[in-house]
């Protein structure tokens, strides 16, 4: 008889103990909630921004140009992952690791800069010589096309402030106390928590998310959730040239062009062509490889193989970038070589429902959410689309177009 009244008070502790779990499980997002209401007690007096921008790409930069241009007064935010700016743009001794080529017909707000910072323009084939690029179909840009972000950052350096190896992980619309005493203010205020060592938080009326949508998807978590729309929409869209590579080789004398003067070809998944700077005296031979589909394709050019062995007489240096590597463009990117089973295949995702702000706070820029997907000037046209919503909520006039 008392072991049975044993066991019963055992199982009914069990009983008892699941139902307390199966509680707790289904109001974490209270607990939470109410975990940052405390923790957000640190935030209490600290300046709310007029927007928080989430990395400092070009779309990122761009959207923060837009702002500043029509509200010189804005109150600004650029938090980026990495340490420094520029993300897929990314140029080292002149050398284009991201993008490089433009089309001025088609580009307009590309060509608008290259105005605005007195950028020259070569054109792409082996000669390399200065061009109009409003009489070429394809330019590349001397210097390199991270000028652009450089540029647009240096102008207004002191205007807005920038902290660099801040990756974000959450955003939060839940209301806590600093929200309620700035209830004053219809606002609704947004926390931006980043580099989770430290638990930074900061509060803005905006956030640009200006990351790529499914670096985004992977990274931060949002509370409330986001709709599942959004979340669909966002883990869907592919992130152009993820698993790109680029290797650059730089000669003393340009070999290549006594067997062809305007010489390419395509290699097992690369593509190699001249990337010379004549002008600078610089003869480079780069060698691209977009990382879509081919399986077959072979980890690096084999220039022995396609010039012969004299061809390291006149070699000077090579680097290589791997996108594949940067787990801030390269949602897969997995450090500890686990089995990535997605397919390499660049799905264009274009969302339309990327292109409208959540809660009249959370906007959505990068190139994947534009037309003009994978192009610099998709990450210009989101970041001019996204400060344009912005700048109507905080009622500044537009100057520019
Ligand atoms: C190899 C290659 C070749 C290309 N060639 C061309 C070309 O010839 N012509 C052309 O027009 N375009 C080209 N592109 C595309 C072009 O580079 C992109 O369209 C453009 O740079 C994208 O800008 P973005 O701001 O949308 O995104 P990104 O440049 O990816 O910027 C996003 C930024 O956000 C940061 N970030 C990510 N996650 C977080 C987080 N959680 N918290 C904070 N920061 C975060 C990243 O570090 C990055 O700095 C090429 C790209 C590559 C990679």
């Amino acid at each position: 008889m008392i072991v049975k009244v044993r066991k019963l008070r055992e199982i009914s502790i069990i009983i008892l103990l699941l139902v307390i779990i199966i509680i707790i499980k289904q109001h974490l997002h209270l607990l939470l909630s109410q975990f940052e209401s405390k923790s957000n007690l640190k935030t209490i007096g600290r300046m709310i921004y007029d927007a928080v921008v989430i990395g400092a790409g070009l779309s990122g930069i761009y959207a923060l140009d837009q702002i500043l241009t029509n509200k010189p007064n804005a109150k600004i935010l650029v938090l980026e992952a990495t340490n420094q700016i520029g993300g897929r743009l990314r140029t080292i001794d002149g050398n284009d690791f991201g993008a490089t080529w433009c089309w001025p017909q088609n580009d307009e707000i590309v060509m608008k800069l290259i105005r605005e910072f007195d950028i020259q323009c070569t054109s792409p084939s082996a000669t390399q010589i200065l061009v109009d690029p409003f009489q070429e179909e394809q330019v590349r840009l001397r210097g390199g096309t991270h000028q652009l972000v450089a540029n647009l950052a240096n102008k207004w350096k002191n205007k807005f402030e920038l902290l660099l190896n801040h990756p974000v992980y959450r955003i939060s619309r839940i209301q806590n106390m600093e929200n309620e005493i700035q209830s004053k203010s219809k606002d609704n205020i947004v926390t931006i928590y980043a580099d989770e060592e430290k638990n930074q938080q900061y509060l803005a009326k905006h956030v640009v998310i200006a990351i790529p949508p499914k670096i985004c998807a992977k990274k931060i978590e949002f509370y409330p959730n986001l709709p599942n729309n959004v979340s669909q929409a966002l883990n869907n869209t592919d992130t152009w040239m993820e698993k790109a590579s680029k290797v650059f080789y730089e000669f003393s004398r340009p070999f290549w062009r006594e067997y062809n003067a305007n010489f390419s070809m395509q290699l097992s998944g690369w593509f190699l062509f001249d990337a010379s700077f004549d002008l600078d005296g610089r003869y480079i031979l780069c060698a691209f490889n977009t990382g879509h589909g081919d399986s077959s394709t072979s980890e690096k050019v084999d220039l022995n193989k396609i010039f012969g062995p004299f061809v390291h007489k006149f070699l000077i240096k090579s680097s290589r970038h791997d996108w594949s590597k940067n787990k801030w463009v390269n949602a897969d990117y997995c450090p500890n070589n686990e089995v990535v089973t997605k397919s390499n295949m660049c799905r264009i995702g274009i969302h339309p429902i990327l292109r409208n702000a959540v809660a009249s706070s959370i906007h959505f820029a990068s190139t994947e959410t534009e037309y003009e997907n994978g192009h610099m000037e998709g990450a210009l046209r989101s970041g001019f689309r996204v400060a344009n919503e912005i700048c109507k909520m905080l009622n500044c006039e537009r100057k520019t177009n």
